[in-house]
């Protein structure tokens, strides 16, 4: 079987055959969460489209170290190094310590996508553990004179680096387009163009998460821990480097104008991008009150669900769309999901009793040869599926005795569909009944609420007796701003 794998290049622009610099090592970094917030819808699609990448790789026989990193620090609230410290911000929101969100988020991360069966990484790194590391960095973009210091904060040279390498290449941007977009600078900037962005920021007096540098005390630059902690676990030079499309600029860009300033070459062969998802047609965001968690899709929590879906309905859904494509959330949309994964484990339980025949009336290498085409194809998993279902109609036709398989054949039919449903597309028979969870989720939600209005009326005897009562049957409750959250451990 021909295992040539061909991916989309978001720098060519074009689907270019894979070849590993070392083979069979593979080394794959993708840029991870900034934990500040509950995971929600826009978390999912990368984590799932890259554990497909990971998934399939591994399963072509290459040894993967994929590298995802936690964004613990550096994140601004603007793109353009202003603003408060996203999780700085909601520490002080919480009366939290930074790492304690930073843990707190980070677990809920990990809860989250367990369930949507993604596996985890070889390597996890966070970029508040990586400090001296980035220093490094822009000690030696500062030497290479890519970068300058002004008033404690050190910033990238576009300008400078313009003159030799293209900024914007992997965007698809003409530099001088952006150098006229961004004159107009704030003269209160330390900047000398609005283009250049921190690579070390001088930290405020107010500013909690500071680190003692040459420079100032500070805090290194969003984009460049990922330049740095890509180079330290995988090498000046390594084959894949994924994310969201959303990252794509400034993030990636600024990414590479680091590393190729820094060591004077590319590090990344092939950069991939998942799409975008939206809701109703909407773009995910706070101010339209339609940015769902994971948590409120599993329990149906939402003023815009009609009821809960499973986490292996999500996967499922989100599979069903290429990941270069933009995938839009409705209910109708998730019922149909949900019916169609139904179908796959019928299926799949159907053909667990098929008793083998003397001879077969159906040919499976034809939906083999489909599903590794599919895959070889930049990951196309819809096209997949829906190999996949030509051959559960094949199925329910033998194990309705319309049609008859071999032995031969049958072994080899259970082994690809194994592989490719379990192994590769990650999706796994329903463990729960996400009906009696909606239920559940629901009375413990109206005790809490009884709670809140005991508390209201000084009633602390009662309130105090449903918060230990819960704990005691391990729902762990914590106490918000706007209300509370609460998880079963
Ligand atoms: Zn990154």
């Amino acid at each position: 079987m021909n295992h040539e794998l061909f991916l989309y290049n978001t720098l060519t622009r074009k689907k270019e055959v894979f070849i590993p610099l070392h083979p069979p090592l593979v080394g794959l970094y993708v840029c991870g969460p900034t934990v500040y917030g509950d995971p929600h819808l826009g978390h999912a699609r990368p984590a799932i489209t890259f554990d497909l990448l990971y998934r399939y790789l591994t399963h072509l026989g290459y040894k993967v170290r994929y590298v995802r990193n936690i964004t613990d620090v550096g994140h601004l609230e603007h793109d353009r190094d202003e603003g408060e410290d996203k999780i700085a911000k909601k520490a002080r929101l919480e009366k939290m310590e930074p790492m304690e969100v930073v843990q707190y988020y980070t677990n809920r991360y990990h809860d989250m996508i367990k369930k949507l069966e993604v596996l985890p990484p070889s390597i996890e790194p966070l970029a508040s553990g990586h400090i001296i590391e980035q220093q490094q960095m822009v000690a030696k973009l500062l030497e290479k004179g890519y970068a300058y210091e002004s008033n404690g904060s050190v910033y990238f040279d576009v300008e400078k680096y313009s003159r030799e390498y293209h900024y914007g290449k992997l965007s698809g941007r003409k530099t001088e387009d952006l150098m006229t977009d961004s004159r107009e600078l704030d003269k209160q900037s330390d900047k000398r163009n609005s283009l250049d962005f921190a690579v070390w920021k001088k930290a405020d007096p107010q500013h909690i998460m500071r680190w003692p540098s040459p420079w100032s005390d500070g805090f290194p630059g969003w984009h460049l821990e990922c330049s740095v902690m890509s180079q330290k676990y995988l090498g000046e030079q390594f084959d894949i480097h994924g994310g969201g499309l959303d990252l794509l600029f400034p993030h990636h860009e600024c990414e590479i104008a680091q590393t190729i300033a820094s060591q004077g070459k590319e590090s990344v062969q092939y950069w991939m991008h998942n799409n975008m998802v939206t809701i109703n047609g909407q773009k995910m965001s706070k101010s339209l009150g339609n940015s769902i968690s994971l948590e409120e899709f599993f329990t149906g929590r939402h003023k815009l669900l009609s009821n809960a879906y499973s986490p292996m309905t999500i996967r499922f859904f989100m599979l069903q769309a290429h990941y270069r494509s933009t995938l839009d959330f409705t209910n109708e949309a998730l019922q149909a999901a949900e019916k169609g994964f139904n179908r796959l484990m019928e299926g799949m339980n159907n053909l667990g009793k098929i008793k083998p025949s003397a001879k077969s009336t159906i040919d499976t290498t034809r939906i083999e040869q489909g599903l590794y085409e599919a895959m070889n194809d930049d990951l196309n998993s819809p096209v997949a599926i829906s190999y996949l279902f030509d051959g559960i109609k094949d199925i329910n036709s033998v194990a309705s005795g319309n049609e008859s398989i071999n032995a031969t054949d049958l072994n080899k039919i259970k082994e690809i569909y194994s592989i490719f449903v379990f192994e590769i597309l990650g999706l796994q028979p329903e463990k729960d009944n996400t009906a009696e969870k909606g239920l559940l989720s629901d009375l413990i939600n109206l005790l809490l609420n009884i709670r809140i209005e005991a508390r209201n009326n000084k009633d602390f005897k009662t309130a105090d007796r449903i918060r230990n009562e819960l704990s005691a049957l391990g729902v762990e409750v914590r106490d918000i701003k706007d209300g509370f959250e609460w998880k079963i451990n």
